[in-house]
């Protein structure tokens, strides 16, 4: 556990604009880090393998009423082949990410795509463990959640987007409710996965008291891992040109990172492409405000600009990435699963 924090203390730091401030907290998230995880950072080889989506989120470009992108669905065959070069590359976890289906014919093919990942895999490298899987492919049943548990994947990253329910249903269509995502993220956990979770940061409508709030509501909910990033409009969504907070989304991100390292010094963080996106910094202070997670894009360049969450989403080559990462002081976890050491934790209580 970290030191508890008062709703003055984070609020009066969420509100400042003294960059002197900033420094301070990621000087000390980044010394948390060290202490509590590590200088190590975790790859997930992130494969984006469908934009088919059966949601209308208000701020999302790969929502079902987008009709400008192409819709693809890698085979089950080109996964493998990718996350076969992952392993090659030594990074020992995937990320599984697509827009949403509860069809169960697509789900039996996410069932049968974790298994030949992980029976291959673990053939593959020599070692019996094969692949670490996360997946992120939203809201499903308790039983389908289960048979993907049951299949091989262990850990699952569900964002609750905002914890305030008016918020999550300003953003959200009607068929979208916040007490079902809250259930999915209990059911997660009832299974035994690492769960986690997180939001977007300069939504409109959203207030300073809103983040203070979300901080405390991964502190409640016990979280293994946290993923969240700056929102950035996209013209193909009901939210664009909607007016934001007048905060500056980069820099608040890296405030609420770092105070979420500060508070739960034993979770996975992840660096977010939506923070490298808006900032050619986002990597370098996205790890000094406690990310101790990446997630380099694997998926084959011809479907990468139509998993457009937001546009010119940022790419950098894997292997450069590595180099980024050593270059700003740290090591990368590679041949390890590098999972939450929080979830561990908890286990044996
Ligand atoms: N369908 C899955 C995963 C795909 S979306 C799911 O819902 O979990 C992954 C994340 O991208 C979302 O949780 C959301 O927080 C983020 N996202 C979507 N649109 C975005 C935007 N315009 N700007 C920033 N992040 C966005």
């Amino acid at each position: 556990m970290g030191k508890s924090w008062s709703k003055q203390e984070v609020t009066g730091i969420l509100s400042s604009r003294d960059p002197r401030l900033l420094d301070e907290l990621l000087e000390a998230a980044d010394r948390c880090r060290r202490d509590s995880v590590g200088a190590n950072v975790y790859l997930r080889g992130l494969i984006e393998f469908s934009n088919e989506c059966r949601r209308n989120c208000f701020y999302c470009g790969i929502r079902k009423s987008n009709y400008s992108i192409r819709r693809y669905r890698l085979d089950n065959d080109e996964i493998i082949t990718l996350a076969k070069s992952a392993l090659d590359a030594g990074y020992s976890s995937l990320a599984l990410q697509s827009g949403e289906s509860e069809d169960s014919r697509e789900i039996n093919k996410v069932v049968q795509l974790i298994r030949s990942i992980k029976t291959q895999s673990r053939a593959w490298d020599n070692t019996g463990r094969g692949l670490g899987i996360t997946l992120s492919i939203g809201e499903l049943t308790f039983d389908q959640y289960k048979e993907l548990w049951d299949a091989g994947a262990h850990r699952y990253l569900l964002r609750i987007e905002a914890s305030d329910p008016r918020l999550f249903s300003r953003i959200h269509p009607p068929d979208q409710s916040f007490e079902k995502r809250l259930k999915c993220l209990d059911d997660l956990r009832t299974i035994g996965y690492q769960v986690g979770t997180g939001i977007m940061v300069g939504l409109p409508g959203q207030s300073v008291n809103n983040l203070v709030r979300d901080l405390q509501f991964f502190v409640e909910k016990d979280i293994d891992m946290l993923g969240m990033g700056p929102y950035i409009p996209h013209p193909n969504t009901p939210l664009y040109k909607k007016q934001v907070p007048d905060f500056e989304p980069f820099s608040m991100t890296l405030k609420i990172m770092a105070l979420a390292r500060l508070m739960m010094p034993d979770i996975n963080i992840v660096c977010s492409t939506a923070l490298l996106t808006l900032n050619p910094r986002g990597l370098e202070l996205g790890l000094k405000a406690g990310a101790n997670v990446v997630m380099p894009v694997m998926t084959p360049e011809d479907n990468r600009s139509d998993y457009s969450l937001y546009n010119n989403k940022h790419y950098t080559r894997p292997q450069e990435l590595i180099e980024r990462i050593r270059r700003y002081g740290y090591t990368v976890g590679l041949w390890t699963w590098g999972d939450s050491r929080h979830y561990a934790v908890r286990q044996v209580q």
